[in-house]
């Protein structure tokens, strides 16, 4: 299986980091290997000195396709969970300047917890989904899906344009305001509305 990262998603993260706003979605890819099961910890690795949390949403793929229309990309996915998306910042910065690509800061092992998935049928809108980030017991981030720039069927239906999607395959479908900064002792845990689905410690 693969993940699907969506870049730069909610308009007002894009400004935070001083990015431009896409006119298409961006996206990159992490391996199988950067998934941490919930429940377990992140080890903070050593190349970097300023490892960012990015909550996002997360969806499974459950149908083999591609160019799938816009239209059907609501048939891809039954479920929905929700990640955090660990991004070396200090290595991302270097990568951007120097116009490389972006896996050594993204793709490291570790970097894509995700929690338990639920059918999406439990949500009455899917483009009205409220998430969240508490960090050491403070919300720092705070989103809905109907901020998104990008649906979930359009991130779907564009990068299958490119990328063939599989059964099991997840697409984070971007975060919004207020990454920051992670430290070790610290611990993290994200909501799907009033729900906990996410528990981390840095370690
Ligand atoms: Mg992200």
């Amino acid at each position: 299986m693969k993940i699907i990262c969506i870049g730069r998603n909610f308009i007002e993260h894009a400004n935070e980091l001083n990015n431009p706003v896409p006119v298409d979605p961006v996206f990159f890819m992490k391996p199988e290997s950067a998934i941490i099961r919930a429940g377990l910890p992140f080890y903070y690795p050593d190349f970097s000195r300023d490892i960012h949390y990015e909550t996002e949403l997360v969806l499974r793929i459950n149908k083999l396709g591609k160019h799938i229309s816009e239209k059907f990309a609501h048939t891809y996915y039954d479920t929905i969970g929700i990640g955090i998306d660990f991004t070396a910042r200090d290595l991302q910065s270097i990568c951007k300047k120097k116009g490389l690509p972006w896996e050594m800061a993204k793709a490291f092992d570790g970097s894509a917890p995700v929690s338990t998935l639920v059918p999406k049928s439990k949500f009455a809108d899917i483009n009205d989904i409220n998430f969240s980030l508490k960090k050491n017991g403070q919300l720092v981030q705070k989103g809905n899906s109907g901020m998104m720039i990008f649906t979930f069927d359009k991130i779907i239906s564009y990068v299958s344009r490119f990328v063939t999607l599989k059964i099991g395959d997840l697409i984070f479908t971007g975060t919004p305001a207020g990454v920051g900064s992670v430290e070790i002792g610290d611990k993290l845990e994200a909501f799907i509305e009033n729900e906990k689905m996410l528990d981390i410690a840095v370690k």
